[in-house]
């Protein structure tokens, strides 16, 4: 079990997850098998139009898009040591449909997740979204029409209307998940000492400076999971907690991997800033473990919400635990 004092400052975690629906414009729409990369790029390049008007590249302080996309160090130099890398407050998760035309009507969902300091900027994220609907996704830029924002509840299902599209209105009445509820929300029909974990996008976990490209031991996915998480808490909600990682990642070596359907899939990306494809291969399938779980589930629960490995704006890294 995870300790009352822990379970306090880490439980503060704000979550919460938002799902859009567009409606395909009249050209109908045309998207690469996997859509996270085109619609981080089309995002980001949209979210800087609208959030950033420092007028330079130097931004101001204050500077919105500054902060969601290349968000600074605190001035205490320190902390880069001790943190790998400084994780975006957000990601966006595609959906995972891999047919590449969306005729004229067809309704097109997909969602986003917000952390931390993050959620004060839900409308900057549904302006942006509206925006990108406009200005054509894909190839040709054809129109998507932004319908709605929902936001979903723990169990991902739609919940709260935010945004409503018809109306042009946007609701001030989401509120956010605490990692606390994610904990409460563990079931213990996953317990038995075996849990399946689902890698459902292709998700890069480095180790020795090389990407696994096999089936990870338990103690990998949770030295990610808490990576991951440590650094999303410290950099976007002002927290730090101390455990004994150690002795928590020596426990977790004692957990086998038994049997696993994994594969590696190689997926590129174009990067317009560097001019050039970019290969993002992970793993993608499942992998079942087997020993003294338990106390590892509401960790890997909060994993399932904010992603593990590398690149997890693109949607990287979305992991889920089952007991088949
Ligand atoms: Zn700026």
């Amino acid at each position: 079990m995870i300790d009352q004092e822990l379970l306090d400052i880490v439980g503060k975690l704000q979550i919460a997850r938002f799902e859009v629906i567009y409606e395909v414009g009249s050209y109908g729409v045309n998207l690469p098998p996997y859509k996270g990369s085109t619609i981080r790029g089309a995002f980001g390049h949209i979210f800087k139009m609208v959030a950033c008007t420092c007028g330079s590249e130097d931004h101001l302080d204050n500077c919105i898009y500054q902060y969601i996309f290349e968000t600074k160090p605190p001035e205490n130099s320190e902390v880069l040591k001790k943190y790998e890398s400084i994780p975006r407050p957000f990601v966006i998760e595609p959906i995972l449909d891999p047919r590449t035309y969306f005729a004229p009507g067809e309704k097109l969902h997909f969602a986003f997740i917000l952390f931390g300091k993050a959620l004060d900027y839900l409308p900057y994220f549904i302006f942006t979204f509206q925006e990108m609907g406009k200005q054509g996704l894909g190839k040709n830029h054809h129109s998507l029409n932004l319908r709605q924002v929902f936001q979903t509840n723990l169990h991902h299902d739609l919940n709260t209307l935010i945004y409503d599209g018809e109306a042009g209105r946007i609701y001030n009445r989401w509120e956010p998940i605490y990692a606390n509820e994610i904990f409460q929300s563990v079931e213990n029909q996953y317990i038995n000492n075996r849990l399946w974990v689902h890698f459902l996008t292709p998700t890069r976990l480095q180790k020795g400076g090389k990407y696994l490209s096999t089936a990870p031991q338990f103690e990998d996915v949770m030295k990610a999971t808490m990576r991951r998480l440590t650094s999303i808490l410290y950099f976007h909600q002002d927290l730090q907690f101390e455990m004994d990682f150690k002795k928590f990642f020596l426990h977790a070596s004692k957990v086998e991997l038994i049997k696993d359907q994994i594969e590696w899939v190689d997926w590129e990306r174009y990067s317009n800033r560097q001019q050039e494809r970019i290969k993002l291969g992970g793993i993608l399938g499942k992998a079942l473990y087997r020993g003294e779980i338990e106390p590892y589930l509401p960790w890997l629960k909060l994993a399932e919400w904010i992603h593990i490995g590398k690149n997890p704006v693109f949607g990287l890294g979305k992991i889920k635990v089952a007991s088949h």
